[in-house]
């Protein structure tokens, strides 16, 4: 495993960090009922490390016959516009291509894994790598019709992080708050979205970790205005903007001081996806005190409530009315794929409306992508390889559904009512203008 210790922390001040998490004594607020459940049973030994993942997709292309095409899009500290976040270049980001981004064809781009605890998704996206590369009379009609490009573990620096010397995935990246280095003021406020401490919720040490590595949400990185690029605008504008916590919040895109998030955008620029999905992991809760059914999944096609004014350009943008229909479409065509299953596949969710315009899918929506929201049940911490199996399907057959929708244009035919009848999931986001680990 590669370590990604990028600063030297002196040996007292480490220790003083550790100690001083018995301050974190009572875990955060439980948004989403009952988290420990499964501490037991851990099991993390198929792990798949950064390297074992490249080499598996290189494997993969090389079996696809041409079919498959696999790039690197960018780099966790440097995107393809030259932007860098720290002198070491970083891991890839991939893009694996079944097809180009020809306007003819419905596009599909699926991410996983923007958070590095969220492996299960990653592991779904290689299963239906190799599905597509295969053979199949089915498989040949659907990449006919429709092109899908696939970014499997977009923070591989989370993924790979490491806790006192094992393998510890996080939610955030690996990266420094450094305004000097965007030509800001030394004393200009982080984005809010910024882990300075290194630190995040776990099953031990009283509920929280420090493992002293900074790093960002991606996933409140992204902003409507895809090409905002923070170091070229208006210096005091943007030191305003931080400095204030009336913007500076979720309420607001984020900034895209990662590389990873300038990164996905670029590819999400290039291609113009019909339909975009981004598969996370979420705590557990059941379907309702009466219903202890254990929710394997929770969707969403709104991610964006309300139009967006940038506060830099005055440009507003807003949610088309058929993206949002075929959106509800896709989730609504999942959700039926999910009710033929065994039974507790059945015990699907809605994630409730929410306005995230920082978010992937927020800014993606709001950018004329139908969206899809795909939270599987647990972390990788939390579950380990438990349920790996049936998680898994719980992606890959909503998916392989709406690709086929899409290339025999069946997906026109479901009505959008589906979607907005799938029983809302009552967790609720607690503060969504504070870090919150569990929120996607
Ligand atoms: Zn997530």
């Amino acid at each position: 495993m590669k370590k990604f210790m990028k600063l030297a922390i002196p040996i007292t001040f480490a220790a003083t960090m550790v100690l001083s998490s018995s301050v974190f004594a009572d875990p955060q607020s439980n948004p989403n009922g009952p988290y420990i459940e499964n501490e037991q049973n851990i099991s993390l030994s198929s792990y798949m490390s950064n390297e074992d993942l490249y080499e598996k997709l290189q494997k993969l292309e090389s079996q696809s016959n041409g079919k498959m095409q696999l790039d690197i899009a960018g780099y966790s500290n440097q995107s393809p516009d030259g932007y860098s976040t720290e002198d070491d270049i970083g891991e890839p980001l991939h893009v694996v291509k079944f097809g180009d981004n020809d306007p003819n064809k419905k596009r599909v781009l699926i991410t996983t894994q923007i958070h590095g605890n969220e492996q299960i998704g990653t592991e779904a996206a290689l299963d239906i790598i190799q599905k597509l590369s295969s053979n199949g009379k089915e498989v040949n009609e659907i990449l006919e019709n429709v092109s899908i490009w696939i970014m499997p573990r977009i923070n591989p620096e989370g993924a790979d992080n490491e806790y006192e010397g094992s393998w510890y995935p996080i939610r955030y990246t690996h990266q420094t708050w450094d305004p000097e280095a965007i030509d800001l003021p030394v004393d200009t406020s982080a984005p809010w979205y910024y882990n300075e401490d290194g630190s995040e919720r776990a099953q031990n040490n009283n509920g929280r970790i420090v493992y002293g590595i900074p790093g960002y949400d991606q996933n409140r990185d992204y902003n409507p205005n895809l090409g905002l690029n923070i170091e070229d605008q208006d210096k005091s504008e943007v030191a305003d903007f931080l400095n204030n916590r009336s913007t500076n919040n979720s309420r607001y895109g984020g900034l895209y001081v990662t590389a990873e998030a300038r990164t996905v955008t670029s590819v999400f620029e290039e291609f113009q996806p019909d339909v975009f999905v981004d598969v996370h992991h979420r705590g557990f809760n059941t379907v309702s005190d009466e219903d202890n059914r254990s929710v394997p999944v929770q969707l969403a096609a709104v991610v964006a409530t309300q139009d967006y004014e940038d506060p830099f350009t005055g440009k507003t943008y807003e949610v088309d009315e058929d993206v949002l229909k075929l959106g509800k479409q896709v989730n609504a065509l999942s959700y039926l794929s999910l009710q033929n299953g065994e039974s507790h596949f059945g015990a699907i969710q809605k994630y409730p409306d929410v306005n995230l315009p920082g978010t992937a899918l927020g800014a993606f929506a709001l950018n004329d992508a139908a969206i899809m929201l795909i939270e599987i049940k647990g972390q990788s911490q939390t579950l380990g390889q438990k349920q790996n199996g049936m998680l898994k399907e719980t992606v890959k057959k909503p998916l392989y559904e709406v690709f086929k929708g899409l290339a025999d244009g069946t997906i026109n035919d479901v009505d959008p009512q589906i979607y907005d009848d799938i029983p809302e999931s009552t967790n609720r986001i607690s503060d969504p203008t504070t870090r919150d680990d569990d929120a996607f």
